[in-house]
């Protein structure tokens, strides 16, 4: 293993690598919720294979064979203007059932930065299509998370992803999240979803109603750190959006598929979303894979004329649908959904005694995601730095096994949703006795 380490160190790059980052854990197989190295030591995976993506587990044989019998059968046709083929038509058919509202209309990718450079030229493209083509504009949030190409990159709210590597997509605008722990920073002493709605009132003022084609946003904050917003938020943006004629685009790449509960988190929200983007847990990571659903009337006006100049090799890949089908068979199957929702609850049970870690700002659980933000005080909410986050997850991993994911000053938690009481205690423990003995 240390061979491969080494090679590996010699010629890859990873996403996110960073020369202080010396780690090198070269992952060669997988089993329910548990990982194995080259060195055979067991990890127990509490990320989903890394990032949210893993909702049925690793290993699932039936996967396998789905993917190998449409491999053998036709592994790839283009799907570009007259083609198509029977796999796409029975996923498209599947998700335009268990999507919210009339989001019938379905355009394939292979993976969550191709669904949102898609929804957002889609939305643009639809008012030009109706005669508004001053409606550039697409807004998007601090803390969001949609993507690293350049228009993705860009609505996305982590200053790193974009610094260096400008210009980047132009006609973009960010306005805040909601963020409740760090409210009175944020809002002052107003109403979260006063301000926020204020905000976005003021922004597109600003911008020109008439200029604004999308916002996007995810239901629930992912990357940012499981941010779920007050019960109002979704409705009344939505509300906001109506009156001036935009659309409003659910990023539900991490959270459609049963992540925190529901087949698509946006309807529990209220969220009505015109636009949903999708990919991870659509294969759960056994076929990179994405797709973008879209409400009938936008999917008609974007093939009118020139139609809908957009695509990729691989959109509507049928072992990538195979692979979805099958997928979601389980799911549905072993009510992962439902697991999920029993995940956060024992999360929120084993995860407890963080209240007593002075470290720790705020533990946030959503189903099967949840967020530990680190602070060097509790008093002032200083967000602990990137590298002392990192340090306190590589000691999880290297002291009990346990692989959860540092992200900016949050310890992210994105288990299998086929995880079992018993695995998220053991997670919980090894997190919790890190922690409170780091803070000592
Ligand atoms: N949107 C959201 C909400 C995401 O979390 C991610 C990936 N973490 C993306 C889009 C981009 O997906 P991908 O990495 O598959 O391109």
């Amino acid at each position: 293993s240390t061979e491969l380490e080494d090679l590996d160190r010699r010629h890859i790059i990873h996403p996110l690598q960073s020369a202080a980052i010396s780690d090198r854990v070269v992952i060669v197989r997988g089993k329910g919720s548990t990982v194995w190295d080259a060195d055979g030591n067991e990890l127990l995976d509490a990320t989903g294979g890394g990032l949210w993506h893993s909702h049925v587990g690793h290993g699932r044989r039936e996967l396998a064979e789905a993917a190998a019998q449409q491999m053998e059968r036709l592994e790839y046709f283009t799907s570009y203007q007259e083609f198509g083929n029977d796999r796409t038509v029975e996923l498209a058919v599947r998700l335009a059932g268990l999507s919210p509202g009339d989001l019938n209309k379905v355009f394939f990718t292979s993976g969550g930065s191709e669904s949102v450079e898609t929804a957002i030229k889609a939305a643009r493209l639809y008012h030009a299509r109706r005669d508004e083509p001053d409606r550039t504009w697409i807004i998007s949030r601090y803390y969001g998370y949609h993507g690293a190409n350049y228009g993705s990159g860009t609505l996305t709210g982590f200053p790193p992803m974009q610094l260096g590597v400008g210009p980047n997509l132009p006609h973009v605008e960010k306005v805040s999240p909601p963020y409740l722990y760090r409210a009175a920073e944020m809002y002052g002493d107003k109403d979260p979803t006063d301000f926020l709605i204020d905000e976005l009132e003021q922004t597109i003022q600003r911008l020109g109603p008439g200029n604004v084609a999308a916002m996007i946003g995810e239901p629930v904050m992912g990357g940012g750190g499981v941010l779920t917003p007050p019960a109002d938020y979704w409705p009344r943006v939505r509300q906001v959006l109506d009156r001036h004629g935009i659309l409003l685009i659910a990023d539900e790449v991490i959270t459609a598929f049963g992540r925190t509960g529901a087949w698509f988190d946006s309807a529990r929200r209220l969220m009505e979303p015109d636009i949903i983007t999708t990919a991870k847990g659509i294969t759960s990571g056994y076929f990179s894979f994405g797709a973008v659903l879209l409400r009938d009337g936008i999917g008609d006006t974007i093939i009118q004329d020139m139609g809908f100049f957009h695509g990729y090799t691989f959109s509507g890949h049928p072992v990538g649908a195979a692979v979805a089908l099958a997928n979601l068979d389980i799911m549905e199957r072993e009510d992962l959904p439902g697991n999920a929702l029993a995940i956060g609850e024992w999360f929120k049970a084993g995860l407890a005694p963080l209240a007593d870690v002075p470290t720790v700002g705020d533990v946030r659980v959503e189903g099967a995601a949840a967020a530990i933000e680190m602070v060097t005080d509790r008093g002032t909410r200083e967000p602990m730095a990137f590298p002392d986050v990192f340090g306190l997850t590589a000691r999880i991993r290297a002291e009990y096994g346990v692989i959860s994911r540092p992200y900016a000053h949050n310890i992210i938690l994105s288990p299998p949703l086929v995880m079992n009481e018993e695995e998220v205690r053991r997670t919980s423990t090894a997190i919790v006795e890190v922690l409170s003995r780091a803070a000592r």
